[in-house]
């Protein structure tokens, strides 16, 4: 059952940005407005997420790690109906079989933090001999998750990563991706012990104000807002997308449905070629869409490894939104 556990989880977290994805989601989900990462060795060494959400009541401690606890019950009753929210209650389950994972948190009504490890879904103490039961300390409401030796049970994964600042570039995309659609929420990322590089963006920080923190004012000066709604198929749409003025060696999608950034090669195709009969050959734009649809319209067959998401009348929904661009790509905004 360990190996079956073992090898599951390391089909749904293949990289540390995957394990970092479900932590920041975690964060956001506990109504936190600060959150911050820090890196070591690109992921594999430490993952350590800190935030000021709700916090971890320590009677749902011992069970934290167990597959299928989640306290998120509206979403599961969803479940038979979400593919974006993905899997439930598996994230820190994964994790904790592929992982020494510690988690530190505190709930307002708690007068201490309590701090625990976990292995293979269940406590494990920090030393031979003694509890595994959580311990008192000190700490701020909120909840702190420290992931350290991803992946060192399963060697074949580990010997797959040759650079680790390739590694924390994706983990710096993924944190920019949130930081810009999280509004009220301020973000940093960093790698352990380096205060310079990286990504901060403050509570206050407007949209824009995100999209030129984390992509520069070349593009920021240059994006049209749109807002668009449609009953039919059942989804609202909020785009910043740059305008015909700017351009970029490659394309950067920025795509949230329902929360939750996701793929859409469908959406990516559309874009790209809505823009190519405005931008001069080799020029790309910079899109940012968060969608709101229906979860009864979503594909619900995707697999948790795939970022990929399909919902219904795909086409329609695709074309609404890229008449808006167009209508965008002529304007100044800012
Ligand atoms: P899910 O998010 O699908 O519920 P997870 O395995 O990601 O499953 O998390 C399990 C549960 O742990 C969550 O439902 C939530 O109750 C709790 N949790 C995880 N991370 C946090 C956090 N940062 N703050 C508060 N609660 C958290
Ligand atoms: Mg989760």
């Amino acid at each position: 059952q360990d190996v079956v556990n073992k090898i599951a989880a390391g089909e749904i977290i293949v990289a540390p940005v995957h394990a970092l994805k479900e932590l920041i989601e975690n964060a956001v989900d506990a109504g936190s407005t600060a959150l911050e990462v820090v890196v070591k060795d690109g992921g594999l060494k430490l993952l350590q997420i800190t935030d000021n959400g709700h916090g971890i009541d320590k009677e749902d401690m011992p069970i934290l790690c167990e597959r299928f606890t989640t306290s998120k019950l509206k979403a599961f009753e969803d479940l038979t109906s979400i593919g974006t929210y993905g899997f439930r209650g598996e994230a820190l389950a994964s994790i904790s079989h592929i992982a020494h994972l510690s988690v530190t948190t505190r709930t307002k009504e708690s007068s201490c933090a309590w701090r625990a490890q976990y292995a293979d879904g269940k406590l494990v103490s920090s030393k031979p001999g003694q509890s595994a039961e959580p311990k008192p300390i000190a700490g701020r409401p909120g909840t702190q998750i420290s992931v350290e030796d991803l992946f060192y049970n399963v060697q074949s994964r580990r010997r797959a990563f040759r650079s680790s600042s390739e590694e924390y570039a994706k983990i710096l995309d993924m944190v920019g991706r949130y930081a810009v659609h999280c509004s009220g929420v301020a973000f940093s990322c960093k790698k352990h012990g380096d205060h310079s590089s990286g990504i901060s963006v403050p509570v206050s920080a407007s949209i824009v104000d995100r999209i030129r923190q984390i992509h520069g004012s070349t593009v920021a000066n240059e994006l049209v807002n749109f807002k668009v709604e449609d009953v039919r198929w059942g989804f609202k749409c909020e785009g910043w997308v740059s305008n015909a003025n700017y351009s970029s060696k490659r394309t950067s999608l920025l795509l949230f449905i329902n929360h939750r950034s996701v793929d859409s090669a469908a959406i990516k195709k559309s874009v790209e070629q809505t823009y190519s009969l405005f931008l001069p050959k080799g020029a790309h734009p910079f899109v940012y869409l968060s969608l709101d649809i229906d979860p009864q319209r979503v594909d619900v067959n995707v697999h948790p490894t795939k970022r990929e998401v399909h919902f219904l009348n795909e086409d329609e929904v695709i074309a609404i939104i890229c008449d808006e661009i167009r209508n965008s790509l002529g304007k100044v905004d800012t």
